[in-house]
This record gives C-alpha cells, sequence and structure tokens, in this order.
C-alpha cells in the first residue's frame, strides 16, 4: 500500500468510527492541573442528565485521569473480532461509555514517546472502539498544543472545543496559544468558549458570599480578547476534590452548586452546537 492508499485508509477508518456519533467536543487548556479532566467528566454527565447519549474518550496521554474520575481502574478493557478485526468495547459507568488510554499505555512512559507514535496509538484507540450511536463524544485532551491536539483536530472532524483556564495569570496565557492553535486556519475547529475552574470560593455556612481566591477578571478579560464567549465559572470545592477522588463526580449529586454549575455549562454547549454558534 502506499502512502496516499494508507492516508485514505486511515481517514476512512476514522470516518466509520465516527460515523454514528453526532458531536465530537474536545476539551483542552493550556496547561495540566486547571481541571481540565474534572470538567470533561462532570460536562459527560450533565449532558446525560439532559438526555443525552455520551461517550468520553480520555486521550490525555500525560495524566489519564478518567480511570480513577470514574473508578475503573481494575477494569478490563474486552475486545472482540469483528470481520477479522480487533474491537475494543468501551467501559460504562452512570449511562456514559468510557475509554482511556490509560488502559493502553504507560502513562509513566508516554513523556518519552515521539509524537507520532503517540498520536498513532490514540487515533488506534478511538477508531477500534465500539462506540455505537452518540449524540455527544467527549475527547478529554491533553494540555496545550501538541501533536496529538493537531492531529485530532485534523483527523476526526470536531464539532467544537472549550478550554478550561484557572484564574491565575499564567494559566491564562497558556490557554491564550491552545485556543488560538484551534482557531487558526489550517485547524479550524470552532471554539465555543472557555471555562473558568477554580473560579470562586463559596462557604457552605455563607451560600451568597463568592470569594475570588485567584483573583478575578483573568479569564473573562481573555474572552473578550479572544472574542469568544466565557461560557462558565466553576467554583473550587472541597467537594468537587472529593468527588473526583472517590470515583463520583459531583455532577452525580442532585441539586448541588457545583452539579448546576456544570450542568449550566452543558445547556450551554448544547444550545451552540444545535444552533451551530460560534
Ligand atoms: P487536569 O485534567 O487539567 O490535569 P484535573 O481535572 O485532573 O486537571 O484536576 C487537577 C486536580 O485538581 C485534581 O486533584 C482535582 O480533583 C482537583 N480539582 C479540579 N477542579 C477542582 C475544583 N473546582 N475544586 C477543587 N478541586 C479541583
Amino acid at each position: 500500500m502506499n502512502i496516499f492508499e494508507q492516508r485514505k485508509e486511515k481517514e476512512m477508518k476514522i470516518a466509520q468510527s465516527m460515523s454514528k456519533i453526532k458531536y465530537l467536543l474536545a476539551v483542552g487548556s493550556g496547561k495540566g492541573g486547571v481541571g481540565k479532566s474534572t470538567v470533561s467528566a462532570n460536562l459527560a454527565i450533565s449532558l446525560a442528565k439532559l438526555g443525552f447519549r455520551v461517550g468520553l474518550a480520555d486521550v490525555d496521554i500525560y495524566g489519564p485521569s478518567v480511570p480513577t474520575l470514574f473508578n475503573i481502574e481494575n477494569e478490563e478493557v474486552v475486545g472482540q473480532e469483528i470481520d477479522g478485526k480487533l474491537s475494543f468495547h468501551p467501559i460504562e459507568r452512570f449511562g456514559i461509555k468510557l475509554m482511556s488510554i490509560g488502559f493502553f499505555v504507560d502513562s509513566t512512559k508516554a513523556l518519552m514517546w515521539r509524537g507520532p507514535m503517540a498520536s498513532n496509538t490514540v487515533i488506534q484507540m478511538l477508531s477500534e472502539t465500539l462506540w455505537g450511536e452518540l449524540d455527544y463524544l467527549i475527547f478529554d485532551m491533553p494540555p496545550g498544543t501538541g501533536d496529538i491536539q493537531l492531529t485530532l483536530s485534523h483527523d476526526f472532524k470536531l464539532s467544537g472545543a472549550v478550554f478550561v483556564s484557572t484564574p491565575q495569570q499564567l494559566a491564562v496565557s497558556d490557554v491564550r496559544r491552545a485556543v488560538n492553535m484551534f482557531k487558526n486556519e489550517g485547524v479550524n475547529v470552532p471554539v465555543l468558549g472557555l471555562v473558568e475552574n477554580m473560579a470562586y470560593f463559596t462557604p457552605k455556612e455563607l451560600p451568597n458570599n463568592k470569594y475570588y481566591l485567584f483573583g478575578k477578571g483573568g479569564t473573562e478579560n481573555l474572552a473578550k480578547e479572544l472574542d469568544i464567549e466565557l461560557l462558565e465559572q466553576i467554583p473550587i470545592s472541597e467537594d468537587i476534590s472529593e468527588a473526583n477522588d472517590s470515583g463520583n463526580p459531583i455532577s452525580l449529586i442532585v441539586d448541588s452548586l457545583e452539579g448546576n454549575s456544570f450542568l449550566s455549562l452543558a445547556r450551554k454547549i448544547n444550545e451552540k452546537l444545535n444552533n451551530n454558534i460560534k
């Protein structure tokens, strides 16, 4: 097979595996540790709460979090041979179809991977998973602007991307680079907006108060500068962190401040995609 035929075959494989999925949504960030996986997981649960069929693909090779966030670290991915080709069944939790690169690679070694090798593994995982019919497939991306982000935005027809940042200046300037990469003409993925995580703190005994621990206005100003919307501000909370550690993301709890914030984010994203708003 020559290089053009190989390329064609890869494109066909991707198109076929994604053919029953309505929206492919990337969740990105400028740097790690800002809450990108927390937002991806809670967004997945919130979209499912709104009645959508949802899948979550964890392609963050530098720090796959989905196995911990959904407490599926000890699960085994089951393969099945279909027409002579091996495919994988996603793991289901809380009605969400989950797959993580963490099941396939040793993340302590991922940093040493050369770009094309890592992105080929990601593409293989995504296109060999039996996603079935979905309204949303969320990609929990690696932070930054590397090879995987470029490959995914190029080879998968992403419906949109949202970016997570914290209020600190450094996180904000990193996210600027990531947003610009997606907006770039060669990539051209609609950037739906920014999510500010750990935006404020509300003590339980003072539910009407908001304390802006890491400063106020940074993400809002960046959104204005980049001409995109600040979609949601998510509070910093011990409950979010505990829920993450227990493998039961906060959005599973009915009517919490944090859960409502993620639900509002899910509604906005869905509205934007439905109305084709950029
Ligand atoms: P990323 O995917 O950007 O690397 P994570 O979602 O893994 O970030 O979050 C990093 C750490 O911060 C985790 O320990 C997580 O539980 C915690 N965390 C994320 N968002 C919040 C929040 N809003 N409040 C409290 N802790 C949070």
